[in-house]
């Protein structure tokens, strides 16, 4: 097992990153702008939304195993509080930005809103590179950072969990550090925590879960049966690894996978659980010898009936969406999708269903986690699934049929029905002072 197995296969290397992909923020701004017509009475309050409420930037000093001392920036940005706390998970990734929790923030207010979970919308990341520490330095990161945020955290002010980078254990060393700072154990401040420590049945799998959904509902409304399907998955971590498990459960060929350290393609359907097991072991796909390797270039114009971006954001931009070979996207990643590359997939008839939807299953699950924190009563793991279940389908059902009856794409329709609901919140709450 490699040093930094621990943190799971999320924490992807730089592979992904496209320079050409425009700032995720510029891309948030414009789905806004691309709501506010169909705000009607709330339009006055669209602005809201294109003001992050609170962004606290913070330095990070530890010193490294080595002795000296690095300093690494973190940031929490509260995007949005009209609706209940600040929700949404913390990142550790090399290429970090600002900008990027900045969006990161904003969809998590579309995306709590659009399942009616009684959050705002927050982010948080650090700028470094997981598999590059060791152990013992991601804690004193983890640490020193969650004391820098404390200021601004709590279970009623806003609630971290894990994103690309960090795992359960990142959440442990967060509530721990809280729980110390404030001189009781509290466990409702992070969700994503390991199950003896407060942490909730089927959260781990919940992300990968919901986009089975979402595609699941999809395919149903589309003609597109799960059985059988060929489906291609970028990230093969805590939310394509699962989502490709459950798509290979239901029948579906799983043709092609990508994740940082290899692009692997097989005709007759990749083992998925091989596949797992080999990167639970070897910390990525490469050297997987279930499948062969092809280009990272290649792997866009396999054709298939699902495809489903889980890794970063930018990775469909409009060259890649004039030529991609698919039924449905399913976006397990924030942000995958630019703008412009939307409308090309629109206008091709490729239907989308959008992150603030398929990969909502991961902060629906959260949302349980932290109720059953406040009340100390914990649920079966098939409760927690069924409820899952029952949220996602009433969320897909209302968002498709405002689609249809607007001539919209998911997309617009999920980001009216949440910025309908933070907007009216907005107004009802009025302005202090
Ligand atoms: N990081 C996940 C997301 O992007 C989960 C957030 C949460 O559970 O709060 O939705």
């Amino acid at each position: 097992m490699s040093s930094t197995a621990h943190l799971g296969e999320r924490a992807s290397g730089l592979s992904f990153l496209n320079p050409a992909a425009p700032e995720p923020w510029a891309s948030f701004l414009e789905q806004i702008d691309r709501v506010a017509p169909h705000m009607g009475g709330l339009a006055k309050w669209v602005e809201t939304l294109k003001h992050p409420k609170r962004i606290m930037i913070v330095d990070v000093p530890i010193h490294r195993d080595d002795g000296t001392v690095a300093h690494y920036e973190g940031y929490r940005v509260q995007h949005n509080l009209s609706r209940g706390p600040g929700k949404g998970g913390v990142r550790f990734h090399p290429a970090v930005t600002l900008n990027e929790v900045m969006a990161l923030s904003g969809w998590m207010t579309i995306k709590n809103a659009a399942l009616n979970l009684p959050y705002g919308g927050a982010k948080g990341g650090i700028r470094l590179d997981p598999r590059a520490h060791s152990r013992d330095e991601l804690e004193r990161i983890t640490r020193r950072y969650t004391s820098e945020i404390g200021v601004v955290i709590g279970p009623g002010k806003d609630i971290p969990a894990p994103d690309v980078g960090t795992n359960e254990q990142t959440m442990a060393w967060m509530m721990d550090t809280y729980s110390m700072n404030v001189g009781s154990t509290s466990t409702g401040v992070v969700t994503g925590k390991p199950i003896s420590l407060g942490g909730s049945l089927g959260r781990h799998e919940a992300t990968g879960r919901g986009v089975f959904i979402a595609a699941r509902e999809a395919g149903r409304r589309s003609n597109v049966p799960i059985a059988g399907a060929r489906v291609v998955v970028q990230g093969f971590g805590n939310v394509g690894g699962i989502a490709a498990r459950m798509f290979h459960e239901a029948g579906a060929r799983v043709v092609a996978l990508q994740d940082h350290s290899a692009t692997v393609a097989n005709e007759a359907g990749i083992d998925i659980p091989a596949a797992l097991a080999h990167a639970a072991a070897n910390g990525g796909l490469q050297g997987f010898a279930g499948a062969a390797p092809v280009s990272g270039d290649d792997f866009w114009l396999i054709p298939s009936d699902y495809l489903v971006p889980a890794a970063l954001e930018g990775q469909i931009l409009p060259e890649r969406a004039q030529t991609i070979k698919t039924r449905i996207v399913v976006e397990g990643a924030n942000g995958p999708t630019t703008p412009a590359a939307d409308d090309i997939l629109r206008e091709r008839g490729i239907l989308v269903v959008p992150d603030v939807l398929a990969n909502a299953g991961g902060v629906t699950v959260s949302y349980f986690e932290w109720v059953q924190d406040f009340s100390s009563f914990f649920w079966s793991e098939d409760e927690i699934n069924q409820r899952l279940e029952r949220i996602m389908i009433g969320a897909f059902e209302a968002i498709w049929t405002l689609a249809a009856e607007r001539k919209v794409s998911l997309r617009t329709a999920t980001f009216i029905i949440a910025c309908q609901r933070v907007l009216a919140a907005r107004e009802q709450r009025g302005l202090y002072p």
